[in-house]
Formats: C-alpha cells, sequence, structure tokens
C-alpha cells in the first residue's frame, strides 16, 4: 500500500513554498491524525535543556525519554534480522503518510522528534544504510529542503538505528549549535585547508569533534571531493560496513556546506558499565552537531563537560588518523 499522502489531505496545511512547505504542512497533517506523533511532540515540549560553554563554542545536553530505543537500539546484525523493518513503507503505522522525493524517497514525520521539525527521509526500497552514490541525492534532497531545514545521515554503525534500511533525517535550522558556529568559530577552531576551483576544505581544531568541512556550489566537484575524501577514510579508518561517519549538510546561498564526522567508536565507555556508572549517550549526528541526547534523567542531571569532553574524545576519530587523512587530502 502507497503511503503517499493525498492532496486533499496535505492543501489545508499548507503554508510555505518549496518542498520545505510541503514538509511542514505533512507534519501538521501528521500531528492532527496520529495519536503518537502528537505524543512525541508534546513530550518534546517539556524537554529539560542544559548548555555548556566551551572556549568560544557551546554544547547543549537534551533531556529526552521518547529516544530510549534509539540510544538503547541494539544494531548487531542478529537484532536487526530479528525485528521488523520500522521503516519499510509496508510496517508504518496507518496514520503515518509521506511525501515522496526523487521517485525513490519517502519523507516521514519522525514520531520522536529531537527537533521542533524532525523527519525521516526513507528509501522505499528496502536496502543497507549506506551513504556511497546515495551522496548525490543527499545533495539534492538538502537544496529542496536547505532554505528550512538541516539534512543529516548517520553511517550503520555510527547511530543509525535502522543499519539496514537507507535513510536521511531533517531537522529545523537554528537549533543545532553547528549552524549557527561556523562563521565565528573561523581561524579560531576552524582552519582552511586547501582550495580546488569552486570548492574549499576546512578542517577543526579544539572543538571536541574532528571533522571536515566541504563548502562548494558545485554539485559534480562536491561529489568528486566526497569521494576522495571516503577512499581515504576506508584506507585509513576501515569498518567492514562503511567507514564510520556522520554527515550534516546544508545548503545556503546557492552553496553546499557539508560536515563529515569521521567516527572511532559507536558508543563511549561510560555507556557500557555497570549501573549505577553507566551512562546512555550514545552520539550520532544531532550530537556531533551539539546537542546531546540523553534518555534518562539521572544521566542528564549527572552530565558534566569534562564527561562530555571525555566522551567526543573517544568517539571522534583518532588524532593521529585524522592528521593522517588532512595530510593525504592536502
Ligand atoms: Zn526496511
Amino acid at each position: 500500500m502507497s503511503r503517499d499522502i493525498s492532496k486533499e489531505e496535505l492543501t489545508p496545511f499548507i503554508k510555505g513554498d518549496g518542498l520545505s512547505g510541503l514538509a511542514k504542512a505533512l507534519l501538521l497533517q501528521q500531528k492532527s491524525t496520529w495519536q503518537q506523533l502528537k505524543k512525541g511532540y508534546d513530550s518534546l515540549k517539556g524537554a529539560e535543556i542544559k548548555i555548556f560553554n566551551f572556549n568560544g563554542f557551546q554544547l547543549k545536553a537534551q533531556f529526552n525519554k521518547e529516544r530510549i530505543l534509539s540510544a538503547s537500539a541494539k544494531v548487531d546484525k542478529a537484532s536487526i534480522k530479528n525485528r521488523k523493518c520500522f521503516l519499510c513503507e509496508k510496517n508504518l503505522p496507518l496514520e503515518q503518510k509521506g511525501i515522496k522525493f526523487n521517485d525513490n524517497y519517502l519523507i516521514l514525520a519522525n514520531p520522536f522528534p529531537i527537533f521542533n521539525e524532525h523527519f525521516t527521509i526513507a528509501s522505499l526500497k528496502h536496502q543497507p544504510q549506506r551513504i556511497g552514490s546515495h551522496f548525490e541525492e543527499m545533495l539534492l534532497l538538502t537544496k529542496e529542503l536547505g532554505d528550512s531545514f538541516v539534512v543529516f545521515y548517520n553511517g550503520p554503525a555510527s547511530g543509525a538505528s535502522a543499519p539496514d534500511h537507507l535513510h536521511f533525517q531533517a531537522g529545523n535550522l537554528g537549533f543545532l549549535p553547528l549552524d549557527y558556529e561556523k562563521e565565528k568559530l573561523l581561524k579560531k577552531n576552524i582552519f582552511p585547508l586547501k582550495t580546488i576551483e569552486e570548492s574549499r576544505i576546512f578542517y577543526s581544531k579544539k572543538y571536541l569533534r574532528n571533522f571536515i568541512l566541504l563548502e562548494s556550489n558545485s554539485f559534480r566537484q562536491s561529489v568528486q571531493l566526497f569521494n576522495e575524501i571516503m577512499e581515504i577514510l576506508s584506507l585509513i579508518n576501515p569498518h567492514e560496513d562503511e567507514t564510520m561517519l556522520n554527515i550534516i549538510a546544508y545548503y545556503r546561498n546557492d552553496v553546499w556546506q557539508v560536515f563529515l564526522f569521521p567516527r572511532e567508536k559507536h558508543r563511549p565507555d561510560f555507556y557500557f558499565l555497570e549501573e549505577p556508572e553507566r551512562i546512555i549517550f550514545s552520539p550520532a549526528a544531532v550530537d556531533f552537531g551539539g546537542v546531546c541526547i540523553f534518555p534518562r534523567e539521572a544521566d542528564f542531571d549527572r552530565i558534566t563537560k569534562v564527561l562530555l569532553t571525555k566522551a567526543f574524545a573517544q568517539v571522534t576519530i583518532t588524532q593521529s588518523k585524522y592528521e593522517r587523512l588532512l595530510n593525504m587530502l592536502k
């Protein structure tokens, strides 16, 4: 059964233009017809936030109990095989509808929101979560949604709770510190690495998270540079599924701005401690973008700058691998 929302259902909710306007309308329609989604957003309204100030940048912590399933998801192959895929069209809740994108994706409202407007963009085909050639689709999606949303990707071993079903996510702009930190961090935490025609590559320093930032107004060159970076990463930081990474992408003033966060580990050491030492913090793109999600109140209460610094040092790519990457990219 196709989950395409009909024009009649969507039209009364449309206020804005383009694909973002349709996505916003979908969210309103779904809140009015789908109880579980409404509950997710009601719960988000009361979500507590803590702000940690570092030298020139911020990290936020969000207490969000609805995220427990995602944060503690078992993503090993056996567990994945034994559950029904929640992104396949045939398994979606009856009330859930979506908007087609590019004929091969469905834009869906995420019932466990972190953002005030949070979407999952799921492939219509059940196929593994791999960025590879789908990076091109991510760029197109970012261009379509960029006036209102940031688009992100979690690798199969880097926080995706459906490593068996290709998907992206999108959230409203202005929420992740990364959305607005770049300009002010230039030459302090973000430095240019090289320029190639219309494209520029930057790297980070003392930002807790090692990243590569790719800026370009050329689709072709973005893809080419991305492939080059992925090739190097697969060499210096191989993983059986795909080199570990999270991607956060923007499209502003006709320029793609793509942050690549190569990863060393899926979860920090304190995630695996016995209770009561255990802290459930399972970082993915949103956390790397500066909003750290804690599904348990006790963990949210206990989290400190020191613990966050330790956690990111463990899950971001090691300094030595990062330097190799930068040297090979130069
Ligand atoms: Zn599926």
